[in-house]
């Protein structure tokens, strides 16, 4: 029989689409792992807040992996840091929705605080095993952010009793391990390094040309690209001012991604900033504003680019640049977190330092001005993502852990298999 495992994400539904400030990375990670799981033999039902009343409360994503809408707190969509109040109510509607499906779960995965502090108390209710996934730490974020973190102050205790309560925490890279390790004191045997992936069916290298053509870039200048959520943390200015630093008028940035759709004629204050940045530093005509935009629009801009650029002040991971690499696109990206891990540097693209436009500048320069190094790190980049980044290889590994917190725990109730 299959093993039903649920995941927990109160505020990223894998239904949403990724770009916005709220909706990013953590989207995309439980959207392929829980269809990568599902594949391996589980029947997987995600567990997210519901953000609308329209939304039917079981969608049928797809074959063996179901979305339940959560009713905790207001049916709309709300800031993260706004949400722990309603974990209770999520909790306590959780376990009705068991009761009335006459479903249990072999295994909890949670992701984020919120979702582990609902996990950890459905393993002292229900006796369900989880593991943990934080995609962000608490601690961390203080430090980078200090008084601008809005998150209520009992995150690090939660994320501290979590670690302790947890079958296994997954560190998505070295440096988020270390950073459980000194901030957390997370025992080391708690902890399996798993990193995030591509789904290659979906980013791929397209014709640089063709893939021009079709966004309507232009054909013979240098483009650079920025990509992901719009939060200063990602230090999308950093690149702006890096162009003005340059003075290369061939060279564009296209910057993807903006807090409202396309479709919406409200205004997007962090987007406003940096054109005005742009403005001040006289580059305004050679960036382009791309906006949010859809998944499988990806790999165009991905591979129109002739380097994608990531320099945010830290980062737990980072799909972008892995996505940038899959389409063979190197990457100069900050020298933080986990764009330290997947990006080789010097073969695979190049690490600045963060906050730091004149490095960046001169990185882009020298990448720019090298069509040969540009190629081989292409083509290295292309290898190390099929060989160590893709979401079949991550959910390899999650599989494997799945069955050994499984097995842990239920050794001696062999009936319930
Ligand atoms: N993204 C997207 N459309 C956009 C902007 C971003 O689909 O307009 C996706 C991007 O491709 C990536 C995710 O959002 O898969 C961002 O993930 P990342 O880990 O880089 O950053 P996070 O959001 O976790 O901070």
């Amino acid at each position: 029989m299959k093993k039903r495992i649920a995941f927990i994400s109160e505020h990223a539904s894998p239904l949403v689409t990724p770009g916005s400030v709220d909706a990013g990375g953590q989207n995309v990670y439980v959207a392929e792992l829980a269809k990568q799981m599902s594949r391996m033999g589980y029947l997987v039902d995600v567990f997210t807040r519901r953000e609308s009343p329209e939304m039917p409360s079981v969608t049928p994503w797809m074959e063996d992996v179901r979305v339940i809408q959560i009713d905790a707190g207001p049916a709309k969509v709300m800031a993260k840091e706004e949400l722990l109040p309603y974990m209770a109510a999520f909790r306590e509607e959780m376990i009705s929705f068991m009761e009335e499906a006459q479903v249990t779960y072999h295994l909890v995965h949670a992701n984020f605080f919120m979702s582990a502090l609902v996990a950890m108390e459905l393993k002292q209710l229900l006796g369900i095993p989880f593991v943990v996934t934080f995609h962000a730490l608490g601690h961390v974020r203080k430090m980078y952010q200090g008084d601008q973190d809005r998150f209520p102050p009992e995150r690090i205790d939660i994320e501290s009793e979590v670690i302790l309560q947890a079958s296994q925490v997954i560190a998505e890279c070295p440096q988020d391990k270390e950073d459980l390790v000194n901030f957390y004191k997370a025992p080391l045997n708690k902890i399996t390094i798993i990193p995030c992936g591509v789904n290659l069916e979906e980013v791929y290298a397209v014709d640089k040309a063709k893939a021009r053509e079709v966004l309507h870039l232009p054909a013979h200048d240098k483009i650079i690209l920025q990509l992901g959520r719009m939060v200063p943390r990602k230090g999308v200015d950093n690149v702006i001012r890096a162009l003005g630093h340059l003075q290369m008028e061939d060279v564009k940035l296209v910057i993807v991604g903006s807090n409202v759709p396309a479709s919406s004629a409200k205004a997007d204050h962090e987007l406003e900033r940096l054109r005005t940045l742009a403005g001040e530093l006289n580059v305004s005509d050679q960036v382009i504003f791309a906006g949010q935009r859809d998944r499988h629009e990806l790999k165009h801009y991905y591979s129109a680019a002739d380097l994608f650029i990531t320099t945010p002040w830290y980062e737990p991971f980072g799909i972008t640049p892995l996505e940038a690499m899959a389409c063979g696109t190197p990457v100069i990206g900050s020298e933080v977190g986990g764009i330290k891990y997947s990006v080789a540097d010097g073969r695979t693209g190049l690490l600045v330092p963060p906050r730091d436009p004149v490095s960046l500048a001169a990185a882009i320069f020298k990448l720019l001005q090298d069509d040969h190094l540009r190629q081989e790190m292409s083509s290295n980049a292309i290898k190390r993502i099929h060989a160590l980044f893709t979401w079949e290889c991550v959910a390899r590994k999650m599989k494997y852990l799945y069955q050994q917190v499984i097995n842990e725990t239920y050794y001696e109730k062999s009936h319930i298999y």
